[in-house]
């Protein structure tokens, strides 16, 4: 079994997921797509690395094994047709929406949930919203909720010995068949702002037009296999 999306192919075999990243690079729901040589290997491998690292702090999640150049080897999960979000300060969406001033810390860590679906952008969601839509359970979507603010705190500190401040990411959960609830997908400068005085290191590069995103992403993976061992 063959699952395409717009950055992954994910192929079922032997009783687990193998997640092929490619090279595509998209942003605004799909309408800016380019592709960019060597993206895909180094997703792959800053995912890999950051998973493997959480899994070191006792986190669990779907990663198995990194196969070089481009495939993680993963539990396979029923995946929910959710994002959640996880923002330590302002940026992006929440800023369109609300306003407020880039850059700007929240009190405490703010989790959002969206339902993924280009044709209506990725419409935000209430909690309460998700058991009438048959999504998941109010249940699940407090365990996605508690893991997500567990996860990100983790990550600010793994990015932090790195030298970056996260500002804000992105998570997908899905459910293993024993029940649990795992993170899986993409943990990747696609996937999360990262900066550094002022320095973007992030999908913002090339949502912004900023110069070349690749460049950005080597230095994110360079850091992480200097503090992060496969
Ligand atoms: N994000 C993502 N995929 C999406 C939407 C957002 O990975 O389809 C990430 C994004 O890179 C950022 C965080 O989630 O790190 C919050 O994104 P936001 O809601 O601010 O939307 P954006 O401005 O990125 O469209």
């Amino acid at each position: 079994m063959v699952y395409e999306g717009k950055t992954k192919i994910v192929e079922i075999k032997d009783g687990y997921a193998y997640l092929h990243f490619k090279d595509d690079i998209t942003a605004g729901d799909g309408e800016k797509h380019d592709v960019m040589s060597g993206k895909g290997s180094m997703c792959a491998e800053i995912t890999a690395r950051l998973m493997r690292a959480l899994k070191d702090r006792g986190i669990d999640n779907q990663f198995v094994e990194f196969t070089a150049p481009n495939v993680i080897k993963a539990i396979p999960l029923k995946m929910y047709p959710l994002e959640v979000v996880v923002r330590f300060k302002k940026a992006g969406s929440f800023i369109r929406r609300y306003g407020g001033v880039e850059g700007e810390e929240f009190a405490e860590p703010l989790v959002e949930f969206f339902v993924k679906d280009d044709e209506r952008h990725d419409p935000m969601v209430c909690k309460k919203h998700l058991p009438i839509l048959g999504i998941a359970s109010l249940d699940d979507a407090e365990e996605m909720e508690r893991q997500a603010k567990e996860i990100a705190l983790a990550l600010r500190d793994i990015f932090k010995e790195m030298g970056y401040d996260l500002w804000d990411m992105k998570f997908e959960f899905g459910k293993a068949e024993d029940g649990k609830i795992l993170l899986g997908d993409e943990i990747s400068p696609d996937t999360l702002r990262l900066r550094r005085s002022g320095e973007i290191f992030d999908k913002d590069v090339y949502r912004r037009n900023l110069g070349d995103p690749m460049a950005k992403y080597k230095e994110v993976l360079e850091q992480c296999r200097k503090h992060i061992t496969l």
